[in-house]
């Protein structure tokens, strides 16, 4: 609860950003913040643990800047999964749908180990394709999927429903 409070207090709607009719939300000022950015990985850090993970994958470009820190703390390897073409070594890829057109996303293969279980870590749960695409990607890797975990959702998208066959039981967290 005083995480959340936290959370809520350091998270700013930005109107109208990337454009008309959307709101952001900006977690700059929780990250300036270093009290609540520090509780904020701790508690991710436990999830980790609760959740049995052995590694924690970030999600570019946000979700990098709260999962490093968090394997740190919990002891952790980190993974990233990048935007496609960034990555310089052998790459799994998978594409998804946006609202307008397609993305896709890639990970070295040989960052992740078979026996692994991984917790996925990212700021928003917006439409869910990301982190969707992010569980198929460690799952090809021949790695087991151990949670995501997000600071929020943006329910009114259904998110939520679009991940979860993906997740085959693992937890969503959302702080
Ligand atoms: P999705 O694939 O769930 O639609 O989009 C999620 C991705 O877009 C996440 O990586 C997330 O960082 C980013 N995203 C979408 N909407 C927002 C937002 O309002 N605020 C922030 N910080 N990120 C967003």
């Amino acid at each position: 609860a005083a995480l959340r409070s936290l959370l809520a207090a350091r998270i700013r709607d930005v109107p109208d950003h990337p454009r008309k009719g959307v709101t952001f939300k900006d977690i700059t000022p929780l990250l300036a913040d270093p009290a609540a950015f520090g509780a904020l990985t701790e508690t991710l850090a436990e999830l980790c643990h609760r959740h049995g993970a052995t590694k924690v994958v970030g999600l570019e470009a946000r979700g990098f800047i709260l999962a490093a820190p968090v394997a740190v703390r919990a002891g952790l390897g980190f993974v990233p999964v990048r935007k496609a073409g960034k990555l310089p070594g052998a790459t799994l890829g998978q594409a998804y749908d946006l609202e307008y057109g397609s993305a896709e996303i890639e990970i070295h293969a040989e960052d992740l180990e078979s026996g692994d279980r991984v917790m996925v870590i990212d700021d928003v749960l917006a439409t869910g394709g990301t982190a969707e695409a992010s569980l198929s990607l460690i799952r090809r890797a021949g790695a087991e999927v151990a949670g995501v975990a997000v600071l929020m959702e943006l329910s009114f998208l259904d998110g939520r429903r679009r991940l979860e066959p993906g997740l085959s039981g693992a937890p969503l967290e959302v702080l």
